[in-house]
């Protein structure tokens, strides 16, 4: 197997951004971004994302950038909800997969992340698993605040170890999209603290923890994008959780939000121009600009030797 990122943070007290992609564009954005920063960088598309882009044009898009990319890259498979995604995933060159079946009974998710860690083990490649339930949307998926719950410290130690899994995501407080909050924003760093002390040698991952900016929120409500009342995760918590056991933060929402403000914004002030490159542009400049930040928020500027 390759070199496990992951595990470097994890004994090094930082986290490394994994930013989704579902276009060149952003993918170039993030990875320039990277190299600036000297960071590692995680890359990675979810089942919808793949449909969007293509299974064959992905599998060139990510060969390119590994044979270009000029820090660590890791591609991943986000929210794979099926051992056939996992496989396609795996077929089409990510180093490592998520196998998400946290909305299924406890036993049914061994079983399927168990089988998924056996296949994709066989083929070098990293498992991550998710276990409590986060809310929130994103793409295909939906779970109703209602039917979110925390992860168990207790479990998480037996999931592990039923499943080998080389990485866990656990629901903490964080939740998928722009609405993470109505009230007070609150993250349960004790659940942190004791599923940390529970699995001290597996790294552990955070789902739904974009920002979500309020200058770019105002800025999109401005340029007419229906955001009304979007709010993300404080920085303070981010930068918290980078230092304790969490290893990879996840981030979709933020990259949309960063390339629309871009793009719109360009469209204003240069509404007489065909030529698309003008606006790409300056949305990949805005997703540079987003990562370039989280990785100071993370700790893993500098760490890409
Ligand atoms: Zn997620």
């Amino acid at each position: 197997m390759e070199k496990y990122l992951l595990k470097d943070a994890l004994k090094n007290g930082y986290a490394i951004g994994a930013f989704n992609f579902s276009t060149l564009e952003v993918l170039k954005a993030i990875i320039a971004s990277a190299e600036k920063q000297n960071s590692p960088i995680i890359a990675q598309v979810s089942e919808s994302a793949i449909s969007f882009i293509g299974e064959e044009y992905l599998k060139d898009m990510i060969k390119a950038a590994r044979k270009n990319c000029k820090v660590p890259i890791s591609f991943h498979l986000d929210h794979g909800k099926s051992f056939e995604t996992a496989k396609k995933a795996i077929d089409i060159g990510c180093d490592s997969v998520m196998i998400d079946c946290s909305m299924l009974p406890y036993e049914d998710n061994i079983n399927i992340t168990k089988k998924v860690v056996d296949y994709a083990h066989s083929k070098g490649v990293y498992v991550e698993a998710e276990l409590g339930s986060i809310a929130g949307n994103e793409d295909d998926l939906k779970v109703e605040d209602k039917n979110s719950c925390y992860t168990s410290p207790i479990q998480a130690k037996e999931f592990v170890e039923r499943t080998n899994v080389d990485s866990l995501a656990i629901a903490i407080g964080t939740k998928h999209g722009a609405y993470k909050y109505s009230g007070e924003a609150k993250l349960r760093f004790d659940i942190l603290e004791e599923i940390q002390n529970q699995i001290p040698d597996i790294p552990l991952v955070l789902h739904g923890a974009s920002g979500v900016n309020e200058v770019d929120v105002a800025r999109l409500l401005e340029l007419g994008v229906d955001i009304q009342g979007a709010k993300g995760i404080p920085e303070d918590f981010l930068r918290k959780a980078s230092k304790m056991h969490i290893c990879k933060i996840n981030g979709d929402t933020d990259v949309r939000i960063s390339y629309m403000v871009g793009i719109l914004s360009n469209i204003e002030s240069n509404n007489k121009s065909i030529d698309y490159r003008g606006y790409l542009a300056a949305g990949m400049n805005e997703v540079a600009k987003l990562v370039a930040h989280k990785i100071e928020i993370y700790g893993s500027k500098d760490k890409a030797n």
